[in-house]
């Protein structure tokens, strides 16, 4: 890679949320192997980020190239409409296996917004399909969804600065962010205010959509299960239909395959997306149960009114099948707690420094966040300088790492974050 691309790519091309004007620098990656990113200049970083919680294999896997190769081989892409094919049915059966026993009808999509658009979509349809106009979300602040209208309208409307879009974005309610930790006492009065909101607005709400237990890009936080399980009865009281946005959290990387059954709950509406093909490729899918399924079948359309190009695509598909097999192969549980007990002893002292807030750690997921918010492009230098790739956001440094990192590789990033604050 020359000077001269860097500048095209600085001239032209968007990276995500930056300005065409003042953009922040971008590290050219020129391979990638295992855990270790290789920048053109030769040099190589840790991976503390699985590229946004999805390549958990770590990267260039040979069984995950194999099954890419041998699809291009019989074809990459044939239209979904009247056609089915092998990966497809081989990824479905899959998720039909190992996501909570009530779901078993399999809309595959392109991406991870798309996928709750579907879901949304499916919870409107279902109401139509039911005699109800039903079109408000109740949902959580500090939640994120995806940057399509559909899920930017159920995304925190201040982090995703709703106030742009005003008079276009559909209102929907929301409830504050749990307030109660994963790892505190539950306390009763947290799920109050969501309680209060159902109890106002169910007879205009067609579905919850929240992120089980950690709710991601909109803060990192991690909340109690207990709320999740109440929100999942409150739910079945009013009729209402709860998705679960698991597109960040599937897959095993919070300890549980879904996050959902640290609640032991089970959604009425699942979205996975991100981990699915082990970070190779875009592929999302939204799960739902027969009786949601058959509801809005027989409804005015006589069908889910939703069909993209590359629905299925199968190279993604023989990919995510792949990436699915190796999960239950690699002993992802002992490899995701291993990572959350070093995460734990080596980010916890962080919390004694002045300038950390809190510091936070569930599964395969390590949040320091800070008093203030992070200057972004120094810290990243600092990182790149360290010899790991962390990207932190707002006053968020956080790790996600593949599960595959070693614990000495695991050590390189703690110990990089644990540097970044001596220079406070
Ligand atoms: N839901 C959640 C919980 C997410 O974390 C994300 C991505 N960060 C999305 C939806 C959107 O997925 P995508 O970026 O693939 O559209």
């Amino acid at each position: 890679m020359t000077p001269a691309d860097l500048e095209f790519d600085q001239r032209h091309i968007w990276h995500p949320y930056t300005s065409m004007t003042q953009p922040l620098p971008t590290y050219p990656v020129v391979s990638a192997q295992g855990v270790m990113l290789k920048l053109a200049d030769g040099r190589q970083l840790v991976d503390g980020m699985s590229s946004w919680w999805a390549a958990i294999h770590g990267y260039n896997h040979p069984t995950l190239n194999q099954a890419a190769i041998e699809q291009i081989g019989q074809m990459s892409h044939v239209m979904f409409g009247g056609i089915t094919h092998p990966p497809a049915i081989a990824l479905a059966r899959q998720l039909v296996a190992i996501t909570p026993e009530a779901l078993e009808c399999v809309f595959l999509a392109d991406s991870g917004s798309v996928a709750v658009e579907v879901a949304l979509k499916m919870a409107m349809q279902y109401w139509q399909a039911r005699g109800e106009k039903r079109q408000k979300m109740l949902t959580l602040r500090h939640g994120y969804h995806g940057d399509t209208f559909g899920a930017m309208a159920v995304c925190d409307p201040q982090n995703s600065m709703h106030s742009l879009y005003q008079g276009y974005l559909p209102q929907h309610l929301f409830a504050p962010a749990p307030q109660c930790r994963f790892d505190q006492p539950w306390d009763a009065a947290d799920i109050a205010p969501f309680s209060a909101l159902l109890a106002e607005h169910h007879r205009d709400i067609a579905a919850v959509i929240l992120e089980p237990v950690v709710q991601g890009a909109g803060g990192m936080r991690i909340y109690h299960p207990e709320y999740l399980r109440q929100v999942r009865q409150l739910c079945d009281g009013y009729g209402i239909l709860l998705i679960a946005d698991e597109i960040a959290t599937g897959f095993g990387r919070t300890g549980k395959l879904f996050a959902c059954e640290h609640a032991g709950i089970s959604p009425d509406i699942l979205c996975v997306g991100k981990a699915l093909t082990g970070g190779y490729m875009t592929l999302s899918a939204t799960l739902t149960t027969r009786q949601v399924a058959n509801t809005i079948s027989n409804g005015e359309a006589g069908c889910f009114m939703h069909g993209p190009t590359f629905m299925g695509n199968p190279l993604a598909c023989a990919v995510a099948s792949a990436s699915l097999s190796l999960l239950a192969e690699n002993h992802w549980q002992q490899q995701v707690r291993a990572i959350e007990q070093q995460l734990t002893v080596e980010l916890a002292p962080l919390r004694q420094h002045p300038a950390v807030a809190d510091v936070r750690v569930l599964g395969a997921i390590g949040v320091v966040e800070m008093c203030q918010p992070v200057d972004m492009a120094r810290l990243q230098q600092h990182f790149v300088a360290q010899g790991v790739w962390i990207r932190p956001f707002g006053k968020l440094i956080y790790l996600m790492p593949p599960y595959i990192i070693s614990a000495k590789q695991l050590s390189q990033l703690t110990q990089a974050i644990a540097a970044s604050l001596a220079e406070e």
